[in-house]
């Protein structure tokens, strides 16, 4: 007898693997198909375990509200009793009272939700209410969230005086960009790759396009091989995300360490580690008493090669494996396969040797020691900086030239970053630009 499909689906190793690639609506599809899938669907727990909603046409809100005239459009199209909350996240309840009212919602353990309409109410109602078993959810891009609420309601559920148990939510995707491909598995070949705008003046001739989009795509490669990974938190891909997270999110964060995991992590640059507890030699810096930083979330990659002069950094890098899980941000997609914080952190190398190392800091620790073309940086305990205070920037730039046309090496020495760009090598090649075009 060949095997049918339910045979093959009947396998939960086979089940387990597939199931996350099935669109909701095909699961749904199947499970009407016979009584057989409808059991096999509808009773396996892990049907359901992780579901994306992102792709789902009915989970959009189906109009946005745009105030034409000065009109009320919540007194057009609400009913009065619904809050604004409410209006935008009714697509998504809808959704989830269906698949309580299936007993399905209660195995939904890795939830998708990025760029949908997402108010914190419902995120918050995720987190606490007992229906629920989310504990890998992802919110990025979303519509319609109030930050400032949604911080609120985590710093609630990791209050100290929490029940015990909760909350079940242990990973939130809410910094990083949604993923362009949702969760199709290992990447296939390009049929044809994405045109890189061309400036005016430039050839915008095919050749030249396809030549262009290849040096990109080169580039890409070669970051990866040199990073041994893809993922951009382990390459030195400078700012992470496109909007810098505030301060108010680094309190949050600082309030959820070890209860909640995030896809981004605090900055653990020395400068952090408050004056009254930095008893470590390295952690302090009495020559710089001024320069305590508040807690900030890390937002620039730095790639594992470290410091430029002595190749690491004085917090030590974290690895994944040895380093606490607070240190280690959650990659991106949300794993398919197991709904934890260790698949969710777990870098994937592309030759299969242990995890890189992880350099990330605040955009505050880094001003006038990275370079943001070529990504080199220099730690606290390898080059003070300028004291920045003392002199504007047009006198520190004034002070840089002077010493670059005098071709003074001491000053080359002890000046590493100006405007944002290394003195040795970003700075000199853009200067010698600048004059080139001015005499040229
Ligand atoms: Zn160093
Ligand atoms: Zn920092
Ligand atoms: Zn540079």
């Amino acid at each position: 007898m060949p095997a049918t499909l339910l045979d093959l689906l009947s396998n939960s190793l086979v089940l387990h693997h597939t199931a996350p690639y099935l669109p909701v609506a095909a699961t749904l599809a199947l499970s009407r198909t016979s009584k057989s899938f409808r059991d096999l669907v509808l009773h396996t727990p892990d049907v359901f375990r992780y579901l994306d909603l992102s792709t789902v046409k009915s989970a959009v809100v189906p109009y946005t509200p745009i105030d034409i005239g000065g009109n009320n459009w919540r007194a057009e199209r609400m009913d009065e009793a619904l809050t604004e909350d409410e209006f935008y996240s009714g697509p998504l309840r809808g959704i989830f009272s269906k698949l309580e009212r299936r007993h399905l919602l209660r195995n939904v353990q890795t939830l998708v939700l990025d760029g949908l309409s997402v108010p914190a109410d419902l995120v918050r109602e995720i987190i606490a209410e007992d229906r629920y078993s989310v504990r890998v959810l992802s919110i990025r891009d979303v519509k319609n969230l109030n930050e400032r609420k949604l911080r609120q309601a985590l710093n609630y559920a990791v209050r100290p005086s929490r029940p015990e148990g909760t909350p079940r939510l242990k990973a939130l995707y809410v910094f990083g960009p949604r993923d362009s491909t949702p969760a199709e598995g290992p990447p296939k070949p390009t049929r044809s790759p994405p045109r890189i705008p061309t400036p005016s003046g430039v050839t915008t001739s095919q050749g030249a396009q396809i030549g262009a989009e290849w040096n990109e795509k080169s580039a890409q490669a070669l970051t990866a091989a040199l990073a041994r990974t893809t993922d951009k938190w382990y390459q030195p891909a400078g700012r992470i995300f496109s909007k810098r997270p505030s301060y108010d999110w680094a309190d949050t964060l600082q309030a959820c360490e070890g209860i909640i995991y995030f896809d981004a992590v605090l900055c653990r640059g020395p400068r952090h580690s408050a004056p009254a507890s930095s008893t470590s030699p390295a952690y302090a810096y009495p020559t710089q008493p001024q320069t305590y930083l508040r807690p900030a979330v890390a937002s620039i990659a730095l790639g594992s090669a470290g410091c430029a002069t002595c190749g690491s950094c004085p917090e030590t890098p974290a690895v994944f494996g040895q380093s606490p899980l607070t240190h280690l941000p959650l990659l991106s997609p949300p794993p398919l396969h197991a709904s934890t914080i260790r698949a969710a952190q777990l870098p994937a190398t592309l030759d299969g040797s242990p995890p890189p190392r992880l350099i990330v800091r605040c955009e505050d620790c880094l001003r006038g020691r990275w370079c943001e073309r070529c990504n080199k940086w220099w730690d606290e305990d390898c080059y003070q900086g300028l004291p920045n205070s003392t002199r504007t920037e047009l006198q520190q730039q004034e002070a840089i030239e002077n010493m670059m046309a005098q071709l003074d090496s001491s000053y080359k020495r002890d000046v590493k970053v100006h405007m944002g760009l290394c003195i040795e090598k970003c700075y000199v090649s853009e200067m010698m630009a600048v004059t080139d075009g001015m005499w040229g």
